[in-house]
């Protein structure tokens, strides 16, 4: 899914276990948690607006990144006291897509990148999809599947707030 859902999830794992656990269980508990999040919440990637390759010339497309990377960002700066949540939540996306396609790129010297290979987190996300998720409707390419993304961010938000008072 987007960075400001796995954003929101690192900030309410930590939140949450931060309150919960004593010292070192609040920090080893939130690694953990937002490390695993990570595949649960993608593997419902189905039911969101999730192109595999970026549509450029779509004005749709460009706004949501923009909203999604924006809101991301605000959050990482109002929240910077719950990084370690918001990066391990987001870990595996900076391995994957940040790391890995690069030195793919490089080494394999093409755009076109084989996601099915196994040193890929997100390929293991894809067989946890396959095997539990898979009767999801698939919204990847349907503009509606935003909706499905910002009811999760809602809930994740109200998560946060009643966690925070
Ligand atoms: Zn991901």
């Amino acid at each position: 899914m987007n960075l400001q859902t796995h954003i929101l999830t690192g900030i309410l794992i930590q939140i949450f276990c931060f309150r919960v656990f004593i010292l070192p269980f609040d920090i080893v508990f939130t690694i953990l948690f937002a490390f695993l999040s990570h595949f649960i919440i993608d593997a419902f990637v189905l039911i969101t607006y999730h192109t595999s390759e970026p549509q450029k010339g779509d004005l749709f497309w460009i706004s949501w990144q923009i909203i999604s990377y924006g809101s991301g960002t605000i959050l990482i700066l109002f929240f910077l006291p719950y990084a370690l949540g918001m990066l391990f939540a987001n870990l595996i996306d900076i391995i994957d897509w940040l790391i890995l396609r690069q030195i793919h790129r490089i080494k394999l010297k093409t755009e076109k990148l084989d996601w099915t290979k196994n040193y890929f987190f997100h390929n293991f996300v894809a067989k946890i999809r396959k095997y539990t998720l898979f009767w999801l409707p698939n919204w990847n390419y349907n503009k509606k599947g935003i909706i499905p993304e910002i009811i999760i961010n809602i809930i994740l938000i109200i998560g946060v707030i009643l966690l925070r008072i």
